[in-house]
C-alpha cells in the first residue's frame, strides 16, 4: 500500500514534513500535485502566478525524479481526484501539510473524514508557517490584531524547530500516469508578455536558496535602512519562493542563526525576522477572516464613497502612466517583472485608493493576476493596510505623497529612471490628478465613513 504526498503551497523535497514522514514509512511514495480550480471558494491562480506554477512544478519533478520518485500532475476537483489515486493506487495512507485558508480548510478536513472512513491513515503537518493561527491568542483568548503584540507572543514561544532534512532517495510508484505539464497551458503565448519574468526570475527551490544565500552575505548587512529604498537591491525577493513554498520559513529563520554572520547583518537579523512576521500576520487574520480579499476587515468602510474610475485612469494606473513617477516606475516594475518593492506597492495603492479614490479590491486584483509572489493573506492584508479598512492598518488619513517618498526613498531617482527611461522628455505625461487637491477629498470622504451618514 503506497503512501500519497498531497504537495499543494509546499513544492520542496528539504524541509517537508510530509514528505519525509512518507519516505519513513518504508513503503512507496506517490507526490501528487492536484491543480484544483473548481472546488467552491478557491481562488483561481492570477497569470503571473500560473507562469511561476509551471516552472517551479518542472523543478520539482526534476528534483523528485533524481530521487527516484514521480511527482504525479493531474487536475480538478481535490474532493474527486484524490479518492480517486487513492483507488488507482490502492494507497494506504495520505500525508500533507497543512493549508490555512477557509476554503482550502474545508476541502481538506472533508478529505481528511472520508479517506479515515475508508481506513486509510491520513496525517497532516505543520510546514509553512511558524506560528499557526490557533496556537497564538491574546491574554483573552482571542486572535491578535494588531502586529506588535502578536509577533511579541510568536517570539515568546522560542525558537522555531530545525528544518527537517531532505530524503536522500523516494521510493517510487508505477503504473499510474498523470497529466502532462505543457498540457496545463500555465505560460502564455499569444502574446509571450513573460521575457521580464524569465529574466528576473529562477523560480524553484535551488532558486530559492541561491537568493537566500546572497541576501543573507550581501544585503542582510543594510536591510534596515537599505529596504525602504527601491534603487538599492537590499531586500531578500524570497516572496515568490516563499509564496509556493520552495523554501519554509524554518529554512529562512535558521540561516540567519547559523553564527556565520557579520556584526552589521547580525545587527539587522531581528527587522529581517519580524517581515516573515508580517507575513504569519496576514495568515494568522486570514485565518480568522477567510474573506479577507473580499471584505473590509474594518466594516465602518463598507460604506465608503468609492469612484468608479473611468476606463483610461484605471489603464493609466495599471500601465504605469499616471505621470507621477514614483507610481509609474512601481506600476511598471510589476508589468515587467511581476513583483514591485514594498515601497513602491505602498505608494501605488495609496495613489490609487486615495488620490483616485478607487476601492482597494480593484487594485487587490491587479495585483493578484500580476505578482509573482500573488499571496491570498499578504495581498489581501497589505491592500487593507493601506486603505486603512485592515488589521493594525495604517491610518485613513496617513496619505503617502508619492513626490515625497521619491525625494526621500529614491534620491538619485536610480529606480525612477530604470522603469522610466522617457523620464524627463516630452514622451512622458502630464499628471492625471493634482495629488494635493486629490489627497483633499480622499479626507473628506473619510470623514464621511467616521461620521456614519
Ligand atoms: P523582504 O523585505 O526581503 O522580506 C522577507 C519576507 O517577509 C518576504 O519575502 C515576505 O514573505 C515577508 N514580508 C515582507 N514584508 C511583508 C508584508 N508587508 N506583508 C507580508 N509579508 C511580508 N507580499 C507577498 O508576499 N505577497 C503579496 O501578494 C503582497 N502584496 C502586497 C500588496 C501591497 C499593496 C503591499 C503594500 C505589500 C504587499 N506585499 C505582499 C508585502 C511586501 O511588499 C512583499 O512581501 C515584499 O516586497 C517582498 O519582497 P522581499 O521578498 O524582497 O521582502
Amino acid at each position: 500500500h503506497p503512501t500519497i504526498v498531497w504537495l499543494r503551497d509546499d513544492l520542496r523535497v528539504a524541509d517537508n514534513p510530509a514528505l519525509r514522514a512518507a519516505v519513513d514509512r518504508g513503503r512507496p511514495v506517490a507526490l501528487l500535485y492536484l491543480l484544483d480550480e473548481v472546488s467552491p471558494g478557491i481562488r483561481p491562480l492570477g497569470a503571473a502566478s500560473r507562469w511561476w506554477l509551471h516552472h517551479s512544478l518542472a523543478a520539482l519533478g526534476a528534483d523528485i525524479a533524481e530521487r527516484g520518485g514521480t511527482l504525479l500532475l493531474r487536475r480538478g476537483a481535490a474532493e474527486t481526484e484524490l479518492p480517486r489515486l487513492v483507488d488507482e493506487l490502492g494507497a494506504g495512507a495520505v500525508l500533507w501539510n497543512r493549508r490555512y485558508g477557509g476554503p482550502q480548510r474545508r476541502v481538506d478536513a472533508a478529505l481528511e473524514s472520508t479517506l479515515r472512513e475508508a481506513g486509510l491513515e491520513v496525517q497532516s503537518f505543520q510546514a509553512n508557517l511558524l506560528v499557526e493561527p490557533w496556537t497564538v491568542t491574546t491574554g483573552e483568548g482571542n486572535p491578535f490584531r494588531v502586529f506588535t503584540p502578536f509577533w511579541r507572543a510568536c517570539l515568546a514561544k522560542g525558537a522555531p524547530r530545525d528544518p527537517v532534512e531532505a530524503p536522500a532517495s523516494i521510493p517510487g510508484v508505477g503504473g499510474v500516469a498523470g497529466d502532462d505539464l505543457e498540457d496545463w497551458a500555465l505560460l502564455p503565448s499569444h502574446p509571450d508578455w513573460a521575457g521580464g519574468l524569465r529574466e528576473a526570475w529562477a523560480p524553484g527551490e535551488a532558486g530559492a536558496h541561491y537568493r537566500l544565500d546572497s541576501f543573507v552575505t550581501d544585503g542582510l548587512d543594510d536591510y534596515a535602512k537599505g529596504r525602504d529604498e527601491p534603487g538599492t537591491d537590499s531586500t531578500s525577493r524570497l516572496s515568490p519562493h516563499l509564496r509556493f513554498g520552495e523554501i519554509s520559513p524554518f529554512q529562512v529563520w535558521q540561516r540567519t542563526q547559523r553564527g556565520d554572520l557579520s556584526a552589521d547583518a547580525e545587527g539587522n537579523v531581528g527587522k529581517f525576522l519580524s517581515e516573515l512576521g508580517w507575513r504569519e500576520f496576514n495568515w494568522n487574520i486570514l485565518f480568522h477572516f477567510p474573506d479577507l480579499h473580499e471584505r473590509n476587515f474594518r466594516s465602518e468602510f463598507d460604506a465608503f464613497p468609492w469612484e468608479t474610475p473611468a476606463p483610461p485612469v484605471l489603464q493609466a494606473w495599471r500601465q504605469g502612466r499616471t505621470g507621477v513617477p514614483l507610481v509609474d516606475a512601481g506600476m511598471r516594475e510589476l508589468w515587467q517583472t511581476g513583483y514591485m518593492h514594498n515601497r513602491a506597492r505602498m505608494v501605488v495603492a495609496s495613489f490609487l485608493v486615495k488620490n483616485l479614490l478607487v476601492d482597494w479590491r480593484v487594485g487587490e486584483k491587479w495585483f493578484w493576476d500580476t505578482l509573482v509572489d500573488a499571496d491570498e493573506a499578504s495581498n489581501p492584508g497589505n491592500w487593507q493596510w493601506v486603505a486603512g479598512s485592515g488589521a493594525d492598518a495604517a491610518p485613513y488619513f496617513r496619505v503617502f505623497n508619492p513626490v515625497l517618498q521619491a525625494a526621500r526613498f529614491d534620491p538619485r531617482g536610480d529606480y525612477q529612471r530604470r522603469y522610466l527611461p522617457e523620464l524627463g522628455t516630452d514622451a512622458y505625461p502630464d499628471p492625471i490628478v493634482d495629488v494635493k487637491a486629490s489627497r483633499a477629498e480622499a479626507l473628506e470622504a473619510y470623514d464621511f465613513v467616521r461620521r456614519g451618514d
